[in-house]
């Protein structure tokens, strides 16, 4: 069993930072007037879709790595994803020397596949309807000694997730708002520990799917609640509950939850592909696409909005965005 240490505070932000300086990218804050003049608002995009590995998830994976006692990272890593952690964890291991196995869906696409393959990890394919991956992962972890580093509720991961909105404040100054996608809240929760200390006074609003709102259940019960797998093209964001780690901090530092839905995802991907030449995935869209909704409250303020990753095949990407040309 993974034990739970004391929660991640801002200090462990500050030292993620120092562990992926100059090996995660610092990635560049882009702006449109263009998109300001519709959104009535003065925005930041963090632009994590052009992170190494292609998302945010790079941050934490190799903060948890390099925390590792060397005799630990000597034995290895192991992680249980089919999604961007399994890519970042992978290509963090490599840099850092470290033998990497990842427990993946034998129905994986066979692109994610041949890209955590392709960093150099070894992958332990699974039945999605048969067996556990938990449960694999932890086999793993006690028969060959190895580390498991999970995707969102650990406190390096936690940590790593928040140098980016780290980032964005000390590059554009003090924020009214700062919106950044919710799955299992590793990287709002690090958002909000960095955003508390750098920006008191800004407001830090998780954005999730609308067809999987456990996040927005859960911070207006109190209590972490489940559901089922949603159908979304958000495939980031398709946790079905929040993390023990990430959950109190949300509650303590976070203001709101908003959902946004397909259609506004699918819209806001065409948006950057033509207004800012990004490529943008579903997942990596949610808080830029609730920003530019009525509701959002954005208009007047100067919000940060973290673009997660960009990581979605071309085929799904076309799909998702043509229909008029
Ligand atoms: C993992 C992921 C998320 C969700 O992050 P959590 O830490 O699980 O909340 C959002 N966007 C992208 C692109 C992701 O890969």
């Amino acid at each position: 069993m993974s034990s739970h240490p004391a929660p991640p505070d801002y200090v462990d932000v500050v030292v993620a930072a120092e562990r992926i300086k100059g090996v995660a990218h610092r990635t560049p804050v882009l702006t449109s007037s263009r998109i300001n003049g519709f959104a009535g608002a003065e925005i930041f995009f963090k632009c994590e879709n052009l992170q190494r590995s292609g998302a945010f998830k790079f941050r934490g994976a190799f903060n948890s790595i390099a925390a590792l006692a060397a005799e630990q990272r000597a034995k290895g890593v192991v992680a249980y994803s089919s999604g961007n952690h399994a890519q970042a964890l992978a290509l963090a291991s490599r840099l850092l020397a470290t033998p990497a196995t990842i427990v993946m869906p034998s129905d994986a696409p066979a692109m994610k596949v041949a890209a955590t393959k392709g960093y150099g990890a070894e992958v332990r394919f699974y039945d999605r309807y048969n067996e556990d991956r938990e449960e694999i992962g932890r086999g793993l972890a006690e028969e060959r000694g190895l580390s498991l580093i999970p995707p969102y509720d650990h406190r390096e991961v936690i940590a790593g997730q928040g140098t980016a909105a780290k980032e964005l404040i000390e590059e554009v100054g003090p924020l009214d708002m700062l919106m950044a996608p919710l799955g299992g809240g590793g990287l709002l929760a690090g958002s909000a520990l960095a955003a508390s200390h750098l920006s008191p006074g800004c407001k830090v609003i998780g954005v999730e799917p609308e067809a999987g709102d456990d996040g927005l259940q859960s911070f207006r019960s109190g209590e972490i609640v489940r559901i089922p797998v949603p159908k979304t093209i958000a495939d980031g964001a398709m946790t079905t509950y929040l993390g023990t780690l990430t959950f109190p901090i949300i509650r303590r530092l976070a203001h709101d939850i908003l959902t946004v839905s397909d259609e506004a995802l699918s819209q806001a991907m065409r948006m950057f592909a033509q207004t800012m030449k990004i490529i943008v995935e579903p997942t990596g869209c949610l808080a830029a696409a609730a920003a530019l909704s009525r509701e959002s409250g954005c208009e007047g303020k100067r919000v940060g909005i973290i673009l997660s990753g960009g990581n979605v095949d071309l085929g799904t990407f076309a799909k998702l965005t043509g229909g008029e040309s």
